[in-house]
């Protein structure tokens, strides 16, 4: 094998990460392998990170056998030991289009909730299987020195004595490292508003409330409702300091903004009171049309639905929503279109599911009946493998069209859409 090709990698029980040059590294779908090449991979980000993935065995191409091959024992330890596959999480504005691959057995425990790329060493670096969907900056580490943070959080104790949403703020800067937050005390691009403990969904792959037996939550939810005045002191001054700024609720550190709606309408009318500058912005599982109607009436500029899929069993096998269904997503939507609202979608991408033949075929019905603005493309956060389980997904290898395939076939057939990873701002909006 003269050409270089991206090679497999492992990791040993010290966690300490090989490439096995015998094996080309391969990717995963629902289960099925898949032989990467020079084109399904991108440089990893900096800022992304390795994860080694346990109880779970990697799975290389061996070209002279021309078979995908589980690799058990470690060729490199003197002692008989076993190695494990690894995995990358992409930095924020990548979408990942193959899952690590690997083999695992019915005791092997859920991944935690984090996306899982597939990996592998080429031209000497660490490469991933993804595609960049979003070239701006917002959540670049270099563009937020945890120093300037904490400076800021000291300085704006003094602006902000008595906001308890300003304190709450700071605990998921410092404390979770959200860069949302930490913008926030940056004062650049997007500032959070989290104000609902509660949740009229149950998803299985929630951040911020897991049952007791399932995975860890990685951001614990707000336990208090800001009034409207502490939300519009934080947002008026991020929109007055920032030059193109985004204030947004919904984030992961909470449960559905639309359950304290009125709290929301109430704080938008203060806003917008005093100043039209900037993007208010609402993420949301848009369970409740009739709130949506209200805020857009207030002075909300645009709403981020939150979607897994656009067929109805497989959302509701996620979201396990109670009282509302994906209708009603549907129908806010429409609200917003009509209220003349800028629409994405949070479309949650799972290699496998997300490009299969039927997938696609509901998201055209979809984009040909809603004049939706733009697809944010964001990995799912759940463990691969256990996603197709729980939802029950049977997709054969010929109904996968690929990820990257699937963006640029909608890009093609819905040239007025925009694409990306993060809420645009008003300059953006513009320029697409
Ligand atoms: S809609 Fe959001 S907050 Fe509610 S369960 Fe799902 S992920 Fe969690």
């Amino acid at each position: 094998m003269a050409k270089e090709y991206p090679k497999l990698l492992a990791a040993d029980e010290n966690n300490k990460i090989y490439d096995i040059p015998e094996f080309i590294a391969t990717g995963m779908k629902g289960g099925e392998y898949f032989r990467l090449s020079e084109k399904d991979l991108i440089k990893l980000h900096p800022d992304s990170e390795l994860f080694v993935l346990p109880d779970r065995k990697p799975v290389g191409y061996d070209p002279d056998q021309e078979k995908f091959i589980q690799i058990s024992g470690n060729p490199f330890a003197s002692k008989k030991g076993s190695l494990h596959a690894v995995a990358a999480f992409f930095a924020p504005g990548h979408t990942t289009t193959y899952s690590a691959s690997y083999k695992q057995n019915k005791r092997t425990r859920v991944l935690p909730l984090f996306s899982y790329a597939a990996v592998a060493l080429y031209k000497g670096e660490f490469y991933a299987s993804g595609i960049r969907i979003d070239n701006e900056k917002r959540q670049e580490l270099t563009g937020m020195p945890l120093a300037g943070v904490r400076n800021n959080v000291k300085k704006f104790r003094k602006i902000f004595p008595k906001n308890r949403l300003v304190r709450h703020l700071e605990r998921c800067a410092l404390q979770y490292g959200c860069p949302a937050a930490k913008n926030f005390f940056l004062k650049r691009y997007e500032a959070p508003l989290p104000t609902s403990p509660a949740c009229n969904a149950k998803c299985i792959g929630c951040i911020s409330h897991q049952p007791e037996k399932g995975c860890c939550v990685t951001q614990p939810r707000i336990i208090f409702v800001p009034t409207a005045e502490e939300i519009a002191e934080v947002a008026l001054f991020h929109l007055k300091e920032v030059k193109d700024p985004v204030v947004s609720f919904g984030q992961g550190c909470e449960g559905e903004p639309l359950l304290v709606g009125d709290v929301l309408i109430d704080a938008v009318k203060l806003i917008r009171a005093k100043t039209g500058k900037g993007i208010i912005n609402l993420n949301t599982n848009a369970s409740r049309p009739d709130i949506i109607k209200k805020l857009f009436d207030a002075g909300l500029n645009s709403v981020r639905v939150s979607i897994n899929s656009m067929q109805e069993k497989f959302y509701s096998a996620y979201y396990l929503p109670r009282g509302y269904t994906l209708k009603d997503v549907l129908s806010s939507v429409r609200q917003a279109k009509k209220k003349g609202g800028f629409v994405s979608l949070n479309y949650l991408v799972m290699p496998g599911f997300t490009d299969s033949l039927k997938e696609k075929r509901a998201l055209g019905r979809f984009l040909s009946k809603n004049d939706i603005d733009m697809i944010q493309w964001r990995n799912l956060n759940y463990d691969p493998l256990a996603y197709f389980k729980k939802l029950r997904i049977k997709i054969s290898r010929r109904e996968m069209l690929g990820v990257k395939e699937l963006i640029n076939s909608v890009k093609r057939e819905y040239p007025h859409l925009m694409h990306g990873y993060f809420n645009p701002s008003r300059r953006r909006m513009r320029r697409a």
